[in-house]
């Protein structure tokens, strides 16, 4: 009986570990399919790699200048933070990532009353040009980014200061990498992270660990 007792703990202890791992090991992403308790990831990553690294060709031609005047810092944080990411500023047609200022009507229209509380998004396209918007669309995609368009709100009142921009500029980027946020209802944790989705800025405009592994596990 005492053995017996022995092996249903081990089992249990071995079982828990397990399920720990495999949560721990796994990026975040942006989109899942299934059930509660049992979301399966669907993995979308970008595609342009140098020296094996994500490489992001950057422009900000469409920013406004409250939000340009970030754009060369911002764009070397991610760098500068995981050794998976290598960032080169081009001109607008070069470019795989474009930053733009939205109008008002623009945010209006996609947001609707929601429209002041949202401070940035990014619209992703497959290599084989699916507009990536929900686990459909993912799930039918190559799963690869090719180009990912960053628009930011109209409203600079959205922000309480400059590194509240910047965190969003660079939340913004971590999308265009494939990251999810860690937050939402898939697997959510409370570790610090650049990709939670927030209202209020939460300290700090730089990936946190959390990020830089859920890099380490996509790359
Ligand atoms: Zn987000």
């Amino acid at each position: 009986m005492k053995y017996y007792k022995k092996v249903i703990l081990i089992f249990l202890l071995v079982l828990i570990s397990c399920f720990s791992l495999s949560v721990g090991s796994m990026a975040h992403e942006m989109y899942y399919k299934g059930y509660v308790y049992n979301w399966e990831p669907i993995p979308l990553v970008w595609d342009e790699m140098v020296s094996g690294k994500a490489h992001l060709k950057m422009n900000a031609d469409l920013l406004s200048a409250n939000y340009a005047q970030f754009f060369e810092t911002v764009s070397e944080i991610w760098p500068n933070a995981s050794s998976k990411v290598s960032v080169t500023r081009t001109d607008f047609y070069s470019a795989k990532v474009a930053f733009g200022t939205a109008t008002e009507a623009e945010w209006k229209r996609r947001f609707g009353n929601a429209a002041k509380d949202m401070q940035g998004i990014t619209d992703i396209t497959s290599t084989d040009g699916i507009l990536i918007k929900d686990a459909a669309s993912a799930e039918a995609s190559s799963g690869r980014i090719k180009y990912a368009a960053i628009l930011l709100t109209p409203y600079s009142d959205s922000f309480e200061h400059d590194d509240h921009i910047k965190a969003t500029m660079v939340h913004e980027i971590g999308h265009a990498l494939g990251l999810g946020h860690p937050n939402y209802i898939y697997y959510p944790t409370e570790e610090p992270s650049i990709m939670r989705s927030w209202v209020d800025y939460e300290g700090y405009y730089v990936p946190q660990q959390h990020d830089i592994d859920d890099l380490d596990d996509k790359y």
